[in-house]
């Protein structure tokens, strides 16, 4: 009797749940994550505070949302750090989403975080 073939996964695999880190690195500088009630009930999932170096996100986004916000909102840092201000927030939103699938589609991202 012939052997089963082996059922293709079709899903992209991504790095299994994961917390919101603490904080991350850009450039010299570190930047705090977390979570910010006043954002709950605004048109936007997250925010960057330069000068405070904070990440903030909604608590009211799903885990998965929470993995391209996080993502959204390094790609503002950098824009800021490495001094190329001129992407518009359309921009920003693609390359966050983009990013998000391919790093999640290669395992070296998590789908979500809590
Ligand atoms: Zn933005």
């Amino acid at each position: 009797m012939p052997k089963r073939p082996m059922v293709k996964r079709l899903a992209p695999i991504g790095v299994a749940g994961k917390k919101l880190p603490k904080r991350i690195q850009v450039g010299s500088g570190w930047y705090r994550v977390r979570e910010d009630m006043s954002l709950v009930g605004m048109q936007h999932r997250g925010e960057t505070d330069y000068v405070q170096r904070e990440l903030r996100i909604s608590p009211t986004c799903t885990s998965e949302q929470k993995a391209v916000t996080l993502l959204h909102e390094i790609l503002h840092v950098i824009e800021a750090v490495y001094l190329c201000e001129d992407l518009e927030e359309r921009q920003v939103k693609a390359i966050a989403e983009g990013l998000a699938q391919a790093l999640q589609s290669a395992g070296l991202y998590p789908a979500r975080l809590d």
